[in-house]
């Protein structure tokens, strides 16, 4: 594989893609659509993508020689998890291999501290925050380095790196709590953060294709239980103002980055009508899985589009509105749930996603479910049948 991001490059046929996860196997629609095939480099075979890979390289994500490998045998690379080596993949993409996103879009957004500073710089709003390291303890200033005010209790405490589905991630009340979360925590670098006390959480999933072209798929509502995506709405009912203001940051930050793919853009929306950007994930995202079965082009299609340097697609819904809800672990288990799946199934314009994972954990995502809703804006109608869904899940809710 040679050629270099942006450079024009013969038709893509294989791609390769670091993670095998969930979001690598539900790329395989996509794929199948556009005549690409997937090379997946994840550690086990009993990951999600092995089912859906043409060739998979059995090795962890940070192994830069595996995707050295995995590089020899696809056009261009891409990735559905950020956990890897970047300085080590760095070597790679000067040797003239083809990341799409290419590493300089990662790079400011692999350390939420850097990505908090990084999206400040943009002039785009965020959260209060500070970096923090946990012997530093005894001397805590709640004064951050970010402009404007003093940090307060309740605090978010985050660990810089590898942080996923609120792993990493600790609500913080008193000085008590932050000391013995701290204490928990050694030598880890940390981010110290407001609490917003927000109305709603949004997300939106944005593409950026080769030629520098922008698709925005409709801003939706998230809702977080524990810090873990728990139900998606679909568009979320929000003001024109807000939605501009959601696509603007989408647009200033892509375009920065010069992103080829899609990126999954997490928000907060205050009481008093202002958007904040909490995290931005440079891949695929489970804010936009219900693009799989309610929206023109799927956010994984629409990723492979970029990558592949095709035109986007259209990210418009097909229905009018559309509830998703994660179908998350709740015990250790090896079964295979067949009796609720069957029952979601059931339900009017269900549609359920089943990751094929082996084993079951508590907050371990197996699977998701979308319904295709016929009227738009009923926002109490939707968190209704989100409630119906969860109680046919976990049973007790
Ligand atoms: P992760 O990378 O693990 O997904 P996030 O930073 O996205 O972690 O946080 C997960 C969830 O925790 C958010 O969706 C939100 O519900 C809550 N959260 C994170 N940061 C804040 C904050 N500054 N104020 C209020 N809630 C927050």
């Amino acid at each position: 594989m040679t050629g270099s991001q942006g450079k024009a490059m013969a038709v893509v046929k294989r791609v390769g893609v670091i993670g095998g996860g969930q979001l690598a196997w539900m790329m395989a629609g996509g794929a199948e659509k556009l005549g690409v095939e997937l090379i997946v480099q994840t550690p086990s075979r009993s990951d999600p993508a092995v089912a859906i890979a043409t060739e998979v390289i059995l090795a962890s994500v940070g192994d830069a020689s595996a995707t050295a490998e995995l590089a020899a045998q696809c056009d261009v690379i891409t990735f559905e998890n950020e956990f890897v080596d970047l300085p080590a993949l760095s070597l790679l993409e000067q040797q003239g291999l083809c990341f799409r996103p290419s590493l300089s879009a990662l790079e400011p957004l692999l350390d939420k501290y850097n990505q908090r500073s990084y999206l400040q710089s943009l002039g785009l709003p965020v959260p209060r925050f500070m970096p923090l390291h946990p012997e530093q303890m005894p001397e805590i200033s709640l004064s951050p380095s970010a402009p404007s005010g003093k940090l307060e209790f309740p605090l978010v405490l985050k660990t810089r790196r590898h942080g996923y589905d609120g792993q990493g991630t600790f609500i913080i009340k008193d000085r008590a709590a932050l000391q013995a979360t701290l204490a928990e925590l050694s030598h880890v670098p940390l981010l110290l953060e407001e609490f917003v006390p927000f109305e709603r959480e949004l997300a939106a999933i944005a593409a950026r294709s080769v030629k520098g072209e922008i698709a925005i798929f409709p801003v939706v509502e998230t809702q977080q239980v524990e810090q873990v995506c728990r139900r998606v709405f679909a568009p979320a009912t929000i003001s024109r103002t807000v939605q501009a203001e959601v696509e603007a940051i989408a647009h200033t930050l892509l375009n920065h980055l010069q992103v080829v793919g899609v990126f999954g853009i997490e928000l907060f929306l205050t009481p008093d009508g202002r958007v904040l950007v909490n995290e931005i994930a440079p891949r695929v995202h489970n804010s936009g899985h219900f693009t799989l079965d309610a929206c023109e082009t799927s956010q994984f299609e629409q990723h492979l589009r970029a990558v592949c340097g095709l035109p986007l697609g259209s990210p418009a819904m097909k229905c009018p509105a559309a509830v998703m809800v994660n179908l998350l672990g709740y015990e250790h288990s090896i079964r295979d749930y067949a009796a609720q799946r069957q029952q979601l199934a059931a339900i009017p314009q269900a549609r359920v996603h089943w990751y094929g994972k082996t084993e079951s954990r508590p907050g371990r995502k197996l699977g998701h479910v979308t319904v295709l809703l016929e009227e738009p804006g009923d926002d109490q109608r939707e968190r209704a049948i989100a409630t119906e869904l969860e109680a046919i899940w976990y049973g007790r809710e």
